[in-house]
């Protein structure tokens, strides 16, 4: 373990005590001053809420196992759920709904949804050459809805090599939130609404990042960790999670109903980078230090593979798949399977026009884009290939750009997809049939990743509530699963809260 990814244990988070203080107005004392009702059985019902949301739920759907995510294994009664909605409407975090349920009688039933009175903000930090350069912030409302979007800001140029542009961002993100709220205040005041409540705010940034804090040497050669969750908590004074961008979809994917799989790798394609993200049995999964999954930096070429198509490599301004991985080494996959690499193979700027090149020539020889493409899509087919080898996912979801994804087979673009699926064919024994293959055009990056950020909040909250991010408050039982410590992307709190 390098130095660089040790967490500062001195940091005092305020994530876990905004939350608490928060629980502590949930947690409504019965005559003998104990909770009427646990902040588990809170968390659980919130649980539920979100996995149907946006759509509204029935406290019967609440209690029915069938409608909960298989890692939501607490048994409620139509009675718990019951008090636990009545304390959660009492709190403005759920709300009466508008649609029309009804009993199988044909009994009306009160429809439930996730208040309005809460916001999340959702920041996507976007790098470029490794480097930060712009801050993209969102709105959402609880249920991960997109309220509100700014444009992206872009950072200074950095004055010197090693210029710290964490503190900057972490300023930019906080005028970037006040001012998206207090846009979304003004109107909502005009409407007759009262201004909303914060819940926190979530960043996501590409690149190595652990419990809060960003290890740097992924980003400009500097060494030791930014504590960029630290930072924004102490200019907004509200929770903060900071997540790596794909964790952070991952996250997001493990409370969508449409994916609904324990097992479960995501993939995307950024225009320079690929970055991973692991779910077993339903939880995203970090590893010791926060690199689970860094599929990107996977070798998928071999030295001299690479040194062979080097010699036919042109002086390029963009680099292409022979030149060095920014993390200094060759034939990752994140040199031959994004937009930028490919550009800078074809030696061209507009990739769409390289992908709707025909696939032959004249002669019934592959075009060079063709080439170009299939060399590209083994390349990231490899990675995904050693992927479903070492997990056996039951679903593989992979987002990419959408010039990545074509089906007709006259087309250049069309070697790349062609070229994955072979690769993945080739894993042993029935890994490749189990792993069902999702892809999905990622065409909104900024807007899906802040958003992505924003549900961080939200997982980071219901977990918080449950006991199981490893936060050890005063009074809580201990949780039943030890495995899912340390399992949002914050550190536990170590302050005492209690005496707090
Ligand atoms: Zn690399």
């Amino acid at each position: 373990m390098s130095s660089a990814a040790r967490v500062d244990e001195r940091l005092e988070w305020v994530m876990h005590q905004q939350f608490d203080r928060l629980l502590a107005a949930l947690e409504s004392d019965d005559a003998d001053g104990r909770p009427a009702i646990g902040r588990e059985v809170l968390g659980e019902v919130l649980a539920r809420v979100v996995f149907k949301a946006p759509e509204e739920i029935s406290r019967a759907e609440i209690a029915d196992p069938e409608e909960r995510r298989p890692v939501d294994r607490m048994t409620l009664t139509p009675g718990t759920v019951s008090k636990a909605v009545k304390v959660l409407i009492e709190r403005n975090l759920l709300e009466i709904g508008t649609s029309s349920l009804q009993r199988a009688t044909g009994r009306p039933v009160l429809p439930l949804r996730l208040s309005s009175g809460w916001t999340v903000a959702g920041v996507k930090v976007t790098h470029h050459n490794t480097r930060p350069v712009a801050v993209a912030t969102v709105l959402t409302a609880l249920d991960g809805t997109v309220l509100r979007k700014r444009e992206p800001v872009p950072l200074p140029s950095p004055s010197s090599p090693t210029d710290d542009v964490w503190p900057q961002i972490a300023r930019i993100a906080k005028d970037e939130i006040d001012s998206i709220k207090a846009d979304d205040d003004n109107t909502r005041v005009r409407e007759g609404r009262a201004a909303s409540e914060l819940l926190g705010a979530g960043v996501e940034v590409g690149g190595h990042v652990f419990e809060g804090q960003v290890v740097l040497s992924d980003y400009s050669r500097q060494s030791g960790t930014a504590p960029l969750a630290h930072m924004l908590e102490s200019l907004l004074q509200k929770p903060v999670v900071v997540e790596n961008d794909v964790n952070a979809l991952a996250v997001m994917a493990t409370r969508q109903r449409n994916y609904g799989s324990l097992d479960m790798v995501v993939v995307a394609v950024y225009d320079e980078g690929v970055g991973g993200g692991l779910v077993m049995d339903g939880r995203v999964r970090r590893g010791g230090h926060g690199a689970a999954m860094e599929i990107g930096h996977l070798p998928v070429e071999r030295q001299d593979e690479v040194a062979e198509h080097a010699s036919a490599a042109t002086d390029r301004d963009v680099p292409g798949f022979s030149d060095a991985c920014w993390c200094t080494q060759f034939g990752h996959v994140e040199v031959l399977a994004t937009p930028s690499r490919i550009r800078g193979e074809l030696g061209v700027t507009d990739l769409q026009a390289a992908a709707a090149t025909p696939s032959v020539d004249a002669e019934g020889n592959h075009t060079r884009e063709y080439r170009v493409f299939t060399r590209a899509g083994t390349g990231l087919g490899r990675g995904l290939a050693h992927t479903i080898t070492l997990v056996n996912p039951g679903r593989l979801i992979l987002k990419l750009p959408p010039v990545l994804i074509e089906y007709s087979p006259e087309k250049a673009a069309s070697a790349y997809l062609t070229a994955v699926k072979r690769e993945i064919n080739t894993v042993f024994s029935t890994g490749a049939a189990d792993a069902e293959l999702i892809v999905e055009a990622f065409d909104d990056v900024l807007v899906t990743g802040a958003r992505a950020a924003a549900v961080c909040v939200i997982d980071a909250f219901i977990e918080h509530l449950r006991g199981l991010d490893g936060c050890q408050t005063p009074g809580r039982r201990r949780s039943d699963d030890p495995t899912s410590r340390k399992n949002h992307g914050m550190t536990a709190a170590r302050e005492d809260i209690g005496a707090a």
